[in-house]
């Protein structure tokens, strides 16, 4: 059973701030910054393809909720959301990261030496293989 199964089922400790049916709420414990949640899904799945829809807007929703009650404690001049997926998903359970942001504080995107191209062929291509997915 993975560490998030075990806090979902009580058998792992955690600083829960939220929970319904379809997920839970608690805090990282290597935070970015203080006030830092992870929002867990109660399904364990390494991808959010795997999640309903329904459960994926829940989630959202929390967010929404999430980043008000740290902007009224914190008052953070920002935020930032993330989630990773597949070989990128820690424990393998998908999580979203929750915490609030300020000027310099040393949280960033890190990018690899290589340059990547940005065109009208790649946005195409997306295009087409989302019409084919929708
Ligand atoms: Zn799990």
């Amino acid at each position: 059973m993975c560490v998030f199964c075990e806090i979902i089922k009580r058998k792992s400790p955690a600083h829960i701030v939220y929970e319904n049916d379809q997920l839970i709420s608690f805090l990282d414990i290597e935070p970015i910054n203080e006030g830092h949640v992870l929002i867990v899904p109660k399904q364990h799945v390494d991808t959010i393809e795997e999640l309903s829809d329904d459960t994926l807007m829940g989630i959202m929703g929390v967010a929404k909720k999430i980043v008000a009650a740290l902007k009224d404690i914190y008052g953070n001049e920002g935020y930032s959301i993330m989630q990773n997926g597949g070989k990128f998903c820690d424990f393998g359970h998908a999580h979203f990261h929750v915490f609030p942001r300020y000027d310099n504080d040393g949280f960033g995107w890190t990018y690899g030496s290589e340059e990547k191209d940005v065109n009208e062929e790649i946005a195409k291509g997306i295009r087409i293989q989302l019409e084919s997915n929708l």
